[in-house]
């Protein structure tokens, strides 16, 4: 059977079934091949009822005695109730929300159950297994199939329930798939894996947990290869055939700027410039990217490498997020690099018509070295004589459009350098960055004074915010950060907004002080105008959202209170914290949480005692999972069927390995890109080109 067919064709999917399961995505045969089990449970071991611990998830058999349908209180959800016994004992299994399921449930028929067992509410030390997270009703006469060991338990959704699914994928088998391997014989071979196929079968129908094992280990490792073989192609098309420019080595001009710098480079950020230098002077393009903490002085560098363009005929273009914060890098770089005869701009939206077509035309005539501004940068009406460098962050790669625009313009292509803030753990490194170089600086400059940071429980409120109220009247400035912008009348209403702290500070402690809002409902314009404010220190308290993250360098704001603190993931909090503690002052951090689960209480412990953002990420990895770490942080990551960004790490590197050798083999890697067209090819572009 050709797997692309529509799902139809799987003998037992009438157009009813149909429909539920194209709700839950699954169109095709394959989509239905590859609808693995959420998890697998083994049944070998029947429990009797009588040994059933609560807390503890266990299998047992047992004769339906009575079958009970009530309501719940609350949500007026619908709870169906079946009494079981065995010879030992009797339980109640109940389901929720399940009515069709009351026909089934007939006294007298024999019921599998698999699910964990807890004490009934108000039913004196009485166990049940509520929602089963497994279950099997047998006809009076029918023989289970369960007792076979190991049981898939698959994600299912209305009237399909796991038995359908199961009887879908025997019929699925029976009728001889059509499944092709996807990766070349030999790195298959190499590594003992199983083919495409069994793998298949045996994640639906595993004979034991070793094969079971095996199979997982199979199907991960091909899709990490795919997707190794992807982001290393697409840095090789990127690189390959396109001459870039050809840096010198490093001469008077970057020595200078360099000995005029009032502090010596650190060891990382030594190790980072030779890095970039030793791409520079390539002629391949370079695709580096510079991952670390706020404040270790990636900037810094970053200005290095367009001096040493500059000093190598070249123009250099900086991007920055936002304009403000470009406006920063401009003052800066004006004021170090102007006495070197440097000539820097600042190209801003707000510039009027000639304004900006005089610096337009200066671009052109290499009269400018270094161009600074918003990603509007690259855009239409601007052309470089020579663009040798850009510099740009994480969330404006310099992408294939750009690349292409400027291949029209007929100039060499520039190299690229990202920076990011966002440190990731470096074994995630591979599967995000996977198509750049990646250099790190881990250690902060000497002298910084970490933030101090404390949990405060919401009901000491009051007095956080008078401390923070005294702090403003000697002087310095604060920020409030709350999780959501607007008041909601709904649920949740516990979760404070911007403009319900604002109403109460601005109007409460803080009143005669001068205070502001600033989120992502705001205009450009808006924003702007209050970040400025902010900035001169016309504003002593800024009520926002995270929209700060990517915010300016205030020195003068030593104060940041994080309402529910515990809503956010570490890597977000740290980001946010590196907007205090940039200037002289002692800086404070006070996260308010009342921690009322225990993973709350631990990312916040985690947060008040560590300041080095490599280690918040792997712990904040390892406390949300990777769905909510990556979903915070707007990295496109391909959505991954079965391997795991967390727990296949060894797989990842033998991945990424494979994918290096078959780069090198044009052959594998045609049939290789081939597949990935077909399967990945969205995901792609995402992961390269946001
Ligand atoms: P980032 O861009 O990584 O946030 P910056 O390059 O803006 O960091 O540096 C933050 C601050 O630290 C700046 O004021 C910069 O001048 C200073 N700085 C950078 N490198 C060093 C160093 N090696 N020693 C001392 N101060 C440094
Ligand atoms: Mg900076």
């Amino acid at each position: 059977m050709d797997i692309r067919q529509p799902v139809q064709k799987v003998k037992g999917v009438g157009p009813q079934k149909a429909k539920t399961l194209a709700k839950m995505g699954i169109l095709t045969v394959y989509d239905l091949l590859t609808w693995f089990p959420r998890t697998y449970e083994d049944q070998s071991v029947l429990t009797p009822i009588s040994a059933l611990r609560a807390g503890e998830t266990a299998t047992f058999a047992g004769r339906i005695v009575n079958v009970r349908e009530s309501c719940t209180a609350r949500r007026r959800l619908t709870v169906l109730t079946a009494f079981v016994e065995d010879d030992t004992g009797i339980v109640q299994v109940t389901w929720f929300n399940q009515k069709f399921l009351k026909k089934q449930l007939q006294p007298g028929s024999r019921l599998f159950v698999s699910g964990k067992a807890t004490y009934a509410y108000g039913g004196r030390g009485q166990m049940v297994i509520a929602s089963p997270s497994f279950f099997e009703i047998l006809k009076p006469g029918e023989e289970a199939d369960s007792a076979c060991g190991i049981e898939p338990v698959y994600s299912v959704s209305g009237k399909l329930t796991q038995k359908i699914f199961r009887t879908l994928q025997k019929n699925l088998w029976a009728a001889a798939p059509e499944i092709d391997d996807l990766i070349p014989e030999h790195v298959r071979e190499d590594r003992g894996l199983m083919s495409r196929r069994e793998a298949f079968y045996a994640m639906h129908f595993p004979a034991d947990w070793d094969e079971l094992k095996r199979a997982r280990h199979t199907l991960a490792f091909e899709e990490l290869y795919l997707i190794q073989c992807g982001l290393l192609a697409l840095k090789q098309k990127a690189q390959a055939g396109h001459r870039g420019v050809r840096h010198l080595q490093n001469s008077t001009l970057v020595g200078n700027v360099t000995a005029a710098l009032p502090f010596t480079l650190t060891h990382d950020q030594q190790q980072v410039w030779r890095e970039i230098c030793r791409d520079m002077e390539r002629d391949v393009p370079m695709r580096r990217l510079v991952q670390g903490d706020v404040g270790s002085g990636k900037t810094v560098i970053a200005m290095l490498a367009l001096v040493k363009t500059v000093e190598n005929g070249c123009q250099g273009a900086l991007m920055a997020p936002t304009e403000i914060l470009a406006h920063q890098h401009y003052e800066s770089l004006q004021k170090q690099l102007a006495p070197f005869g440097i000539r820097v701009a600042f190209l801003s939206g707000h510039l009027g018509k000639k304004a900006k077509e005089e610096i337009y035309a200066k671009l052109a005539a290499q009269e400018i070295d270094i161009i600074i501004g918003t990603h509007a940068l690259i855009q239409d009406p601007v052309t470089f004589h020579r663009l040798g460098l850009v510099v740009t962050d994480e969330q404006h790669r310099f992408g294939i459009e750009q690349r292409a625009a400027l291949e029209k313009k007929g100039t060499c292509l520039p190299d690229v350098l990202v920076m990011t803030a966002t440190p990731i753990p470096r074994t995630m490194t591979l599967t995000v960055y996977g198509d750049l170089d990646v250099s790190r600086i881990e250690e902060l400059p000497p002298g910084r004074q970490p933030v101090r940071t404390f949990v405060r429980q919401k009901e000491r409120r009051t007095l956080i915010y008078e401390y923070v109220r005294q702090q403003i009247e000697a002087g310095r400035q604060a920020y409030v950060v709350c999780p959501r912008i607007e008041h909601s009348d709904e649920e949740n209403n516990d979760v404070p907004s911007v403009e319900d702290v604002y109403d109460e500070l601005a109007n409460g402690i803080f009143f005669g002080l001068p205070c502001a809002m600033l989120h992502g409902k705001m205009s450009a314009q808006e924003k702007e105008t209050v970040m400025q404010a902010f900035y001169e220190n016309r504003i002593s308290l800024l009520v926002t959202t995270t929209v700060i993250e990517v915010g300016v360098n205030v020195p003068n704001a030593s104060m940041m209170v994080v309402e529910n603190a515990d809503r956010f993931g570490l890597a977000q909090l740290h980001q946010l914290r590196g907007r205090i503690g940039r200037g002289p002052y002692k800086s404070y951090c006070i996260l308010v949480s009342d921690c009322h689960t225990e993973n709350a209480r631990e990312r916040m412990t985690i947060m008040a005692q560590t300041s080095d953002g490599f280690k918040l990420a792997e712990e904040d990895l390892r406390l949300r999972g990777p769905g909510q770490f990556f979903g915070d942080m707007q990295h496109g990551l391909p959505d991954l069927k079965v391997a795991s960004v967390w727990e296949d790490m060894d797989i990842l590197t033998e991945a990424r390995q494979a994918a290096l050798g078959t780069l090198t083999r044009q052959k594998d890697l045609d049939a290789v890109l081939q597949t990935l067209s077909l399967q990945y090819r969205e995901q792609f572009l995402h992961i390269t080109e946001t």
